[in-house]
């Protein structure tokens, strides 16, 4: 029998793993490590992961399947035990990673993020200084104020032009795009 799927969820579907061991979420998200009680583990607080399902363990505990992370450790998380946040704020990013390159590991989604994250960071700033939007909060309050004036932003590191829309997420979602399609290692460390 195939694993029931569930949307992902910060605490474990408790009357899903009643009558399942084990259930997937519908697609990976991303966590990032508040602290681990294994002295001998190589993760470290601030680390991201990819996470993809809850499983119920003979102690009756629940552990929270991870991928890989982002040192290529595969250690699974417990509930109750370990700490750590869901990074649901970064979708968006990892749906446009998964979309458009399909292809990629676990372990090259977790780099692939990396990039686009630094990308975000040191260059959205000046898309958003470009659109006039003062802060990103206000992007989502626009949406259907100015729907009809197209939002561009230029990408600082080719020039084109990008249409982005009025909702904050998918306007994250096209950056990332935009990076994927066209400028990845641009902003890898090596
Ligand atoms: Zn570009």
């Amino acid at each position: 029998m195939n694993p029931k799927i569930v949307n992902a969820t910060k605490t474990p579907p408790i009357s899903d793993l009643e009558t399942e061991d084990t259930v997937l979420f519908n697609e990976p998200v991303l966590i990032t490590l508040i602290s681990v009680d294994d002295p001998y583990t190589t993760l470290r607080p601030e680390m991201i992961g990819l996470a993809y399902g809850w499983n119920k363990l003979p102690t009756k505990q629940y552990a929270l399947m991870i991928k890989v992370w982002e040192n290529e450790s595969t250690l699974n998380l417990i509930y109750g035990v370990d700490k750590w946040t869901l990074n649901t704020d970064y979708e968006d990013i990892i749906d446009s990673i998964m979309n458009n390159r399909p292809d990629l590991s676990p372990i090259e989604i977790i780099n692939l993020f990396k990039e686009i994250f630094n990308f975000l960071e040191t260059e959205l700033i000046k898309i958003k200084t470009e659109t006039n939007i003062s802060s990103f909060n206000q992007w989502n309050d626009l949406g259907s104020a100015f729907e009809n004036e197209p939002l561009y932003a230029t990408c600082p590191i080719c020039n084109n032009k990008i249409v982005l829309d009025y909702y904050y997420n998918s306007a994250l979602y096209t950056i990332s795009e935009h990076y994927v399609e066209k400028h990845i290692g641009h902003y890898s460390k090596d």
